[in-house]
């Protein structure tokens, strides 16, 4: 399979570009908006073609699919640029800044006959399959409820458009509360139904919210609470699940590396969990791969994208009108 990646960016950099490779597939090309830094990052990555001009770059015969990685804002026109021209599609979250364009997206990429897939790296890791196995096999019983804890201390090279440039789509609610809803609808199988929420600048944020805490309440009667945020130095991340039979403790497992501990607790004690330490991009590509070649469905789908984007949504109008939010899911 041959690649272009639209988006001369650091999670391709840092993650992507070597998970496509790890699948034995090709870059063959990098969009960017400034000429030079297209060519830079080209020629630093070993990918042969850059281009400015997204047409040009979709119009190669040779690259099945892209890798949207862009800021959120131009996501939803480039994705459907590369529907347009054939082309598979993975791409980041927030798939877009509206849930109508998202929908867009996805449904266009159905009726053209290509995959479309979001880029929630979550549901991939080891812990996180283990988990989702330990509640699916019963071994809490019927959960009661969830706890998130997604609260990070923000890199400095990440403290550009993401705490400053609502128009690009940034804030924490757009960058990592779209991951704790797939994660949490990954494990529990439902969709959030209605949530309340606060939000505050507490350092970085610039005209967009740093912080954020939720409740969610679920179709079964679960709760969820949620706290994500770019200022916390020292919190550390997790997850937890509360139900009548045990109780999972998972800690430093919403990340993008594959650690952390998991830990059940029940009427025999405590058990520790062990599970496979698989790079998390490296199986989110090879299932694209298989979903290209018609075997299954990738990791995170584009309908897991729009409901994603639909609970962050929610989350954000729930905390500037300090009202309960249904979550609308779109038609
Ligand atoms: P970056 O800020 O690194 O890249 C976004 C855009 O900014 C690029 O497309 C590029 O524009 C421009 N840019 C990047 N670096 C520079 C630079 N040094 N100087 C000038 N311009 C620059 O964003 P991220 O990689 O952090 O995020 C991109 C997308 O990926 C977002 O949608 C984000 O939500 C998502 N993401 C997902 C993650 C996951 O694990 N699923 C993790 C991190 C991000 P151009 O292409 O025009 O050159």
């Amino acid at each position: 399979m041959r690649w272009a990646l639209i988006g001369a960016s650091r999670i391709a950099s840092s993650y992507m570009i070597d998970a496509i490779r790890s699948q034995n597939a090709d870059i063959q090309s990098v969009l960017s908006s400034d000429a030079a830094r297209g060519e830079a990052y080209a020629r630093e990555h070993g990918i042969a073609d850059s281009f400015t001009d997204l047409d040009a770059l979709l119009a190669d015969d040779s690259v099945d699919a892209v890798y949207i990685s862009t800021t959120n804002e131009k996501h939803h026109a480039q994705a459907l640029a590369a529907i347009a021209a054939g082309k598979h599609v993975l791409c980041e979250k927030p798939l877009a800044m509206t849930l109508d364009e998202a929908g867009e997206m996805v449904r266009t990429a159905a009726g053209k006959g290509v995959v479309f897939a979001t880029n929630h790296h979550l549901r991939n890791a080891g812990s996180h399959l283990a988990i989702r196995e330990l509640i699916a096999s019963g071994r809490i019983g019927k959960v009661l409820s969830a706890r998130v804890f997604h609260a990070v201390n923000l890199p400095d090279a990440l403290r550009g458009w993401r705490i400053n440039d609502a128009a690009a789509g940034g804030g924490v609610i757009p960058d990592i509360t779209v991951h704790d809803a797939d994660t949490i609808r990954f494990h529990l199988g439902e969709d959030p139904q209605e949530v309340v929420a606060k939000a505050a600048a507490s350092g970085l944020g610039e005209g967009v919210e740093d912080s954020v805490m939720s409740v969610w309440s679920m179709p079964s009667g679960a709760m969820v609470q949620s706290h994500e945020s770019f200022t916390h130095k020292f919190a550390g991340t997790g997850i937890e699940f509360h139900g009548t039979d045990g109780s999972i403790f998972a800690r430093n497992v919403m990340t993008q590396e594959p650690v952390g501990a998991v830990r059940l607790v029940d009427a025999d004690g405590e058990h520790e969990i062990s599970y496979d330490k698989h790079n998390l991009y490296h199986r989110a590509l090879g299932l694209f791969a298989d979903a290209v070649n018609g075997k299954g469905r990738p990791s995170a789908d584009g309908v897991d994208g729009v409901k994603s984007l639909a609970v962050a949504l929610a989350v954000r109008e729930a905390a500037q009108s300090g009202k309960a939010v249904a979550v609308n899911y779109g038609g």
